[in-house]
């Protein structure tokens, strides 16, 4: 009997330390003003290379662009070997894509960013001969309006670091994106100067990969820039700090790190990624590897009076056994119509009827209309008509539920938007960036970003 117990203690434990810890390794190719940026990605690309490790290098348009003019097809050929990713066409140059889209609504902010990142994506994509698999943000300047305009351009990642959004410090699906973003303490890098020290760093991996192992796998998203290992200052905070605008033959060099010094840098990087590669269930995963390791987004189908339910109660995603369903999942599904990607709302719609309750027949048509505009639009509408008065789409999704779940006449629900939760409310920090224009804090785009939490959930691996 003990031998029995035992053998089921073993093998459950087993089973608990199955979980993988994947690592995707990134580097922002950005320094378009110092050539020997271009030596240190070389290096880097090489390096790991050497190492057997696969990479993910988002590359900035102008970046790519003065590699092709100064015949660094070394640099170009030995990024390839790894994944190629998209930083911006510009990165400092203003207007950066949050201060350019600050003001734009989600719609016409989409169709900007795609005017102004398009050429840049096509210039990475002719001279690395891949279409760029993800895209991140230069320094904190996110959009939500880059969700539908990357989509549009066939990236379905977006990989980097922000404040802006996140859920439990793991990637999510947000705008029809794979997210990984905002991974608290998940997002773990070797200090290159040691302020940090090592040891510390490495203790931080192995809790990591501990808790993995333990909770089923996950993700730790690393990142450097190339720059960085040569420099002791950023390329762009010498030349566009706070906004300003220079000519080319006026850009200064930041100030470069001796030759030992920059030697010590790529040993850290080295260190850190052996390190990783001592442990059998860590495996480094790049970009394109993510849409391959995490489940496809398509929500499972639910009981509708559970969807109902929850929705009650707080209108978020749901996570049952089969899968994840997104806020706007759960409301196509409460509506009978089928799966499918839709963005949320593009502006805050407000409840303008008073009564307690609504005639069915009204209700009824209300209900026909949302499909039909959700079935042209592809988006959520912001308000909903009942008559000539409106309901907030939140306060729609109540309503529908809780008359899906005690039929009769139709009673008028205020919905909670408990999504809300997962974006930040503080633009000054979220947007934060020595690039930006002093005091920047665009609201608009975290107002934009809430309606968009009707699109996300966890993201779930395989
Ligand atoms: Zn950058």
């Amino acid at each position: 009997m003990m031998k029995l117990i035992l053998c089921l203690f073993l093998l459950v434990n087993l089973a608990a330390a199955q979980g993988v810890t994947y690592v995707v390794l990134w580097f922002d190719t950005e320094d378009y003003v110092d050539p020997i940026a271009d030596d240190a990605a070389l290096r880097i690309a090489t390096d790991l290379t050497n190492l057997g490790v696969q990479a993910t290098f988002k590359v900035v348009g102008e970046k790519a662009r003065v590699l092709e003019r100064r015949g660094r097809q070394d640099v170009i050929q030995a990024l390839g070997k790894h994944c190629i990713g998209y930083h911006s066409d510009w990165h400092s140059i203003q207007p950066a894509p949050a201060v350019n889209l600050q003001h734009f609504g989600f719609l016409e902010g989409a169709a900007e960013f795609e005017r102004k990142q398009r050429r840049g994506f096509e210039d990475v994509a002719r001279i690395f001969g891949v279409p760029p698999v993800c895209y991140g943000q230069p320094g904190s300047s996110w959009a939500p309006q880059s969700n539908l305009a990357l989509r549009r351009m066939g990236i379905h990642v977006y990989l980097d670091e922000g404040k802006q959004v996140g859920y439990n410090d793991q990637p999510i699906w947000f705008g029809g994106l794979l997210y990984v973003f905002s991974m608290g303490p998940y997002q773990i890098r070797a200090d290159l100067d040691k302020q940090v020290p090592e040891s510390e760093t490495f203790r931080q991996f192995d809790t990591a990969v501990k808790h993995f192992r333990e909770s089923g796998g996950g993700l730790i998203s690393t990142y450097y820039h190339p720059t960085e290992m040569v420099h002791t200052e950023f390329w762009d905070a010498v030349n566009f700090a706070h906004g300003a605008m220079r000519k080319r033959e006026e850009w200064s060099l930041p100030n470069r790190r001796s030759p030992e010094e920059a030697e010590r840098c790529f040993n850290v990087l080295k260190g850190y990624v052996a390190h990783a590669k001592t442990m059998p269930d860590v495996k480094f995963v790049t970009a394109n590897d993510l849409l391959r390791i995490y489940a496809n987004p398509m929500p499972p189908a639910v009981d509708k009076l559970q969807l109902a339910r929850h929705f009650k109660q707080s209108i978020t995603f749901l996570s049952v056994a089969a899968g994840d369903l997104s806020a706007a999942d759960i409301l196509l599904q409460l509506l009978n119509l089928p799966a499918e990607y839709v963005d949320g709302p593009t502006s805050r719609g407000v409840t303008t009827y008073t009564d307690k309750t609504i005639s069915d027949f009204v209700f009824d048509a209300a209900v026909e209309d949302v499909k039909s505009f959700i079935e042209t639009n592809h988006y959520l509408p912001s308000e909903v008509f009942v008559g000539s008065k409106t309901l907030s789409l939140a306060d729609f999704a109540a309503t529908l539920s809780e008359h899906l779940l005690s039929p009769g006449p139709v009673r008028l629900q205020q919905g909670n938007l408990a999504f809300e939760q997962y974006v930040s409310n503080d633009a000054r920090a979220s947007f934060n960036w020595l690039i930006h224009p002093e005091g920047f804090a665009p609201n608009e785009l975290l107002a934009l970003a809430r309606l968009q939490g009707w699109t996300l959930k966890p993201a779930r691996l395989r």
